[in-house]
Order: structure tokens, then sequence, then C-alpha cells
């Protein structure tokens, strides 16, 4: 008879299997003892998931001003199972999300979230975070979330395993230790040239792959000039979180995303300063997205 033995893994000479990360190894989430649903928990994820956690909410919160908590971290196999239980219930025929756990058959219950079979979970590896106000399950267009996740990814932190058809997930992230760190970020002189850019590429509806619009900007109650990324798919998703337009969100600025862009300017009266588009990509549109 198969017997279901969890992989064992290692990190910094240490063995463990999921669910059993040594304390050692493990590092705490910032903000210290600002987590979970009360906003008082403190997180923890394995020592370089943490450290990559860590940078990613530093430059999240500096590029955006969007301030992140997660209300899921390393799970312990008790945990998972207490998790499990929770969202499965054991049923011989039928049901939804069929899973199987000791050898026997569990499906999901009405309205609960997916949740891995106890063991197997990358929160038992303490490498994955669910990531508070990031959606509901299959929301993948909120703004928040739109804007923030292309930074968390620049830092490793890949959304693959909650877009998963059965998961379906937007706050589910798991961090890829094979990942280098942050590609190195130009310093932001080309904020003019990159309005121009924009401007081209959505005025003779190029279908072009744009994969940074830069912007300089003051924030409320910093003197600095500070830089924004905004990709383009960042733009379709808050441009279609409005309500008014459905974009496709590929990352292509088409024709479509230009005329949606103009008809959000004219509307929101963020172009020229005279109720017209000007089809650039600047703060007052930025924050017209963000606060609609
Ligand atoms: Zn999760």
């Amino acid at each position: 008879m198969a017997t279901l033995v969890a992989e064992a893994q290692t990190f910094a000479g240490q063995k463990y299997s999921n669910g059993s990360v040594p304390a050692e190894v493990l590092a705490e989430l910032d903000p210290v003892g600002g987590h979970g649903t009360d906003g008082h928990a403190h997180a923890y994820l394995r020592r370089d998931a943490a450290e990559a956690w860590n940078s990613a909410r530093q430059d999240v919160l500096r590029r955006t001003d969007i301030s992140l908590t997660v209300r899921g971290w390393n799970r312990t196999l008790a945990e998972q199972e207490r998790f499990f239980l929770r969202s499965y219930v054991a049923q011989t025929t039928g049901g939804h999300d069929a899973r199987t756990w000791h050898g026997v058959r569990y499906v999901r219950r009405p309205g609960r979230e997916s949740v891995a079979v106890p063991g197997t979970s990358n929160h038992g590896w303490g490498l994955a975070v669910d990531v508070m106000d990031f959606g509901r399950a299959g929301q993948w267009d909120l703004p928040r979330r739109v804007t923030a996740f292309p930074v968390l990814a620049e830092h490793g932190w890949t959304d693959t395993e909650g877009r998963q058809p059965h998961v379906d997930e937007p706050w589910h992230l798991v961090y890829d230790p094979a990942h280098g760190g942050p590609a190195p970020v130009p310093d932001g002189r080309g904020g003019e040239e990159a309005h121009t850019r924009v401007e081209i590429d959505l005025k003779n509806g190029l279908v072009v792959t744009m994969h940074k619009l830069r912007f300089n900007g003051v924030a409320n109650d910093r003197p600095e000039t500070f830089v924004r990324d905004i990709h383009v798919d960042n733009l379709q998703g808050l441009l279609n979180g409005t309500q008014r337009y459905h974009l496709p969100v590929d990352g292509v600025g088409g024709p479509a995303t230009r005329d949606a862009l103009a008809d959000w300017q004219v509307f929101t009266n963020t172009g020229d300063g005279q109720g017209h588009a000007d089809l650039v990509v600047g703060k007052s549109v930025w924050k017209s997205l963000m606060e609609y």
C-alpha cells in the first residue's frame, strides 16, 4: 500500500517537512505585529521569503502608497488540517473540488475557500502569504491588487498557484526562491520622456507592449520627487475597475485602451485642463483611478 509521505526540504542546513519549518529558519514580516484580520498578529515566513516580502512591501509603499499586510503566512501541519477541515468534508461520491487525504475522499463545502491537502501547502513551507484586501475569490481586477502586484512580482512573488482555475484566489501569493531579486530600476530621470512615449503609442493606437510608463509626482506629505511605475495592464485593470470599460487586461496599449483612457480623462476632467483628453497618464489620472 502506498503511503503519502511529504517530501522534506532543506534550507540553511535545516531539513524539515511541510508544516514543520523550524523556528530558526523563520523570520517575521513587516509591519511587526500588524497582520491578520485583527491587525495585531505576528506573521512569519521562511527567512528568504520574509526578506523578499519585507523589501517588496517597502517598495510597494514607496511607489504606490499602498500599505500591505497579510492574513495568511507559515502554517503548521495542525493549522493546515484545521483549515482543510473547515473547507472540506468527507464524502464518498459527488460534490465539488474532490481531494483525497489519508485515503479518504473530501469535497469542498459550498462557499468555502480552496485549501491544499494538509502537508502539501506552500503555506506549510513558509513560502506563501494571503494578502489582506486583495479581492474576493475570482476578483482579479481590484485596483489595489492590480497596482501592487507587479511590484511584488519584481521581488519574486508569484500568483500562478492562485490563478489555477480550482483555486482562483487573488490574495494567495507564493515566493519563488529561484528569483534573483528585483531588476535594477532606472533612476526615474525619464519622466517626461515616458509621457511622450505613452502619448505616441496610445494616439497611434499601435499594438505595442509597454512595460513601464514612468512619471514623476510629489507625494502628499513628502517633498521629494518619487517615481511610480504603471504597467499597461495596471492601467487597463484600473480603467475596468471603474465599471465603465471592459478592456482585455493584456498589457497591450492599443486603440481600445487609448479610447477608454480618453473617455476617462474627459469624464473626470484629468486631461489638458480644458476638458479634453491628452492621453498622458500623470498624477491626476492615477489619483482619479485609485480613488474612484
Ligand atoms: Zn493562501
